[in-house]
């Protein structure tokens, strides 16, 4: 019988040679040249409050800055300590979505040069997403495919919102149409909370990867699904980290709120979908276990999502635990489908064979 309330546990070793290969697949890089424009928008007298809490902390937090600086020998040796075989990398949070149009079309550029130099040097090591300024949604479905096309990289990092403005937004549906066309997946990580949303969040201390980023991505993934981007798109697909930022434990009473606002036509903007939200986020979308080391919440994601959408992550540097692989590593399902959270799912979303 599966005990609810169990709390986590190391009690079971980590296998040593395991009959699979540990790929991380929300593992996070900083550039030397955005961390140097971070470090300038802190002394600006109008700073954004969760960017300002989120960064005042982490520029200044040596064990986390220096790995997320670092693509070489620290992050190999921290993957070894932790026998992670191999990390998907992208630009930590909140990448190039924080700065102005032109700027942040530069940054994404040199970033993913960098990044894809790192993959280059470690191909059997890393592989990694693009990053993309949605600013400029057609230069961003353009660096998608350069990304894609020329560089190697294996779909797109968004940081949640863009400046207080979300994905479900027409505008921005070139860069969902370019994912769709080229058939890589754009993951939804969060980021700082925008300044409409952060006041009573960081007031107790919760905007961050303790509740808020949850609650705002979670929002932004339900309302790019609410808009019928699915509709529109039908083979996108999307990535959410920290097993789908709670979303599964609400599928059946966001279906079903749902379907009482539409028929009510309570809201303008909540029109008909050829599915219910749920089926979207179990056919649309992959989770990843990202901060997520506690058998509980990933068991139920396996058994609502099936065990072919549930894919391991660490959130490397953020939550480096090494012990924390032993909690996948004791799960209570077969080897075979531990292989698929671990290294066949992420091979077959990222396309890392091709
Ligand atoms: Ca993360």
């Amino acid at each position: 019988m599966l005990l609810l309330c169990r709390e986590p546990s190391y009690a079971v070793l980590r296998v040593p040679t395991p009959p699979y290969k540990r790929i991380a697949t929300e593992e996070a890089f900083l550039t030397q040249e955005i961390f140097k424009r971070y470090q300038r928008l802190l002394n600006e007298p109008d700073v954004d409050p969760g960017f300002a809490s989120l960064w005042g902390h982490f520029s200044k937090h040596a064990p986390v800055l220096d790995r997320l600086l670092d693509l070489g020998d620290r992050r190999l040796g921290d993957m070894d300590d932790s026998e992670i075989a191999m990390q998907i990398l992208s630009l930590t949070a909140p990448g190039v979505q924080i700065f102005e149009a032109d700027e942040a079309v530069a940054l994404a550029r040199s970033s993913n040069d960098e990044v894809s130099e790192a993959v280059r040097r470690h191909p059997d090591r890393f592989a990694a997403l693009a990053a993309i300024a949605p600013q400029n949604p057609d230069d961003a479905a353009k660096e998608l495919e350069r990304g894609v096309r020329n560089l190697g990289l294996k779909g797109a990092i968004v940081n949640s919102h863009t400046r207080g403005e979300y994905l479900d937004n027409e505008k921005f549906w070139p860069i969902f149409e370019a994912a769709e066309a080229l058939r890589v997946p754009i993951y939804l990580h969060p980021t700082a909370l925008p300044p409409a949303m952060v006041k009573p969040f960081v007031e107790r201390g919760l905007e961050g990867a303790v509740y808020g980023f949850a609650a705002e991505t979670g929002l932004h993934i339900l309302r790019i699904i609410f808009a019928g981007v699915f509709d529109r798109f039908p083979n996108l697909r999307m990535v959410a980290g920290h097993l789908g930022e709670g979303l599964p434990f609400w599928f059946y009473r966001v279906d079903f709120m749902h379907g009482r606002m539409v028929q009510a036509r309570r809201y303008a903007n909540v029109k008909p979908l050829k599915r219910r939200p749920s089926d979207y986020l179990r056919e649309n979308f992959h989770v990843t276990t990202s901060g997520m080391a506690w058998e509980p919440p990933i068991s139920y994601a396996q058994c609502v999502l099936g065990v072919d959408r549930v894919l391991y992550a660490m959130d490397y540097p953020y939550q480096f635990v090494p012990e924390e692989v032993q909690v996948t590593d004791g799960l209570p399902c077969s080897e075979a489908d531990k292989k698929k959270l671990y290294q066949l799912n992420a091979e077959r979303v990222f396309s890392l064979c091709e």
